[in-house]
């Protein structure tokens, strides 16, 4: 196994908010029950863009980001079921599997939980090590929908934390690629579902990109609760998705979901978020935040992507290769047309 310890390769990392840099990187043989992965593809997530701009909380620099990777088996140290060559996804929540939330299922929010990219380093550069059983089969599946996997698996566990019986409205606050995740994976388990957002162009795509039949336009000092009611016949959703990360849309939602309905809050917020107890206990509301994935819920996104039923393709608007991220990364940070941008090693 010696040959495996890598001293030299050319890594991206963040040195500190704005600024990335080239580094040459050591990587260590694979330890037993690792195995040493070739990065093909990444996507670039919100919270890489919030740790370029330093607002990214507790995110220590230099980091080396990137969670969101399609790969390729190199060597496995151990038995496993994997071979050389085989595409894997990554789950790349590093969790304790003897800590009580992994022992009751909830490996995706242990309290030691770590995040490839964020809380360690991650997979901006040519190859990783990765612990054997966060990885996924994806052979067969396109690199780039195996890269974008794990940003559809935050919204599928937030529908699955919604857990909607099929009779419900929803409103979804939020058309980033967060939003657009809880709206694929939302459409066919309610009744009537509308997308809202400030961005004319966003809600555009959620129509003709997502199959979205209603979206309700949000502007300035609009009156929301009323701007909802209209658009759901009078009545107020079921369901409320936040997927803005904005502490006043979040506070909002406590005036916009129905009487016996429910809360999700997706997007992260870095403050407190107060709420009228008087209205909240009126509502009889349960509120719901959704943090990340379980295992589970990246095999059930694996399978819809090979079943068809998902297809993030045309959700890809830029590409740069991982040489060029220094340079490009803070101009695309910039750019208002970037829905989603992937990195090619
Ligand atoms: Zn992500």
């Amino acid at each position: 196994m010696s040959s495996l310890h890598r001293d030299y390769q050319t890594e991206v990392v963040l040195a500190e908010p704005g600024q990335f840099l080239l580094r040459q990187g050591s990587l260590p043989e694979p330890a037993p029950g690792e195995a040493r992965l070739r990065i093909h593809r990444i996507g670039v997530c919100g919270t890489d863009w919030h740790a370029f701009r330093g607002r990214q909380p507790f995110f220590e620099y230099p980091r080396v980001l990137g969670h969101e990777l399609a790969a390729e088996i190199v060597v496995v140290n151990g038995p496993s079921e994997f071979s050389v060559g085989d595409l894997v996804a990554v789950e790349p929540y590093l969790n304790d599997p003897d800590s009580p939330a992994s022992q009751k299922g909830k490996s995706n929010c242990c309290e030691s939980l770590r995040c490839l990219g964020v809380h360690c380093d991650g997979g901006m550069r040519p190859e990783i090590n990765m612990p054997i059983k966060k990885l996924l089969h994806a052979d067969g599946i396109a690199l780039d929908q195996i890269a974008l996997a794990e940003m559809l698996c935050i919204g599928a566990h937030a529908v699955n934390r919604s857990n909607p019986d099929g009779s419900e409205t929803a409103l979804v606050l939020g058309a980033g690629p967060i939003g657009m995740s809880v709206i694929t994976f939302l459409r066919s388990r309610v009744d009537r579902l509308v997308v809202a957002d400030l961005d004319v162009a966003r809600l555009a795509f959620c129509r003709e990109g997502l199959g979205v039949e209603e979206t309700l336009r949000l502007s300035e000092g609009i009156n929301l609760e009323r701007a909802v009611r209209d658009a759901f016949s009078g009545q107020l959703p079921d369901l409320v998705f936040d997927a803005t990360g904005s502490g006043a849309s979040m506070r909002s939602t406590f005036r916009l979901a129905a009487h016996g309905g429910k809360i999700i809050f997706v997007g992260l917020f870095l403050g407190e978020i107060p709420f009228d107890d008087p209205n909240f206990h009126r509502r009889e509301l349960t509120l719901l935040a959704s943090r990340n994935a379980t295992s589970g819920e990246f095999s059930q996104v694996l399978n819809a992507i090979e079943r068809g039923k998902v297809d993030v393709g045309p959700w890809i608007t830029h590409r740069m290769r991982l040489e060029e991220v220094p340079e490009r990364f803070p101009i695309l940070a910039n750019d208002p047309t970037v829905r989603k941008a992937v990195i090619e090693v």
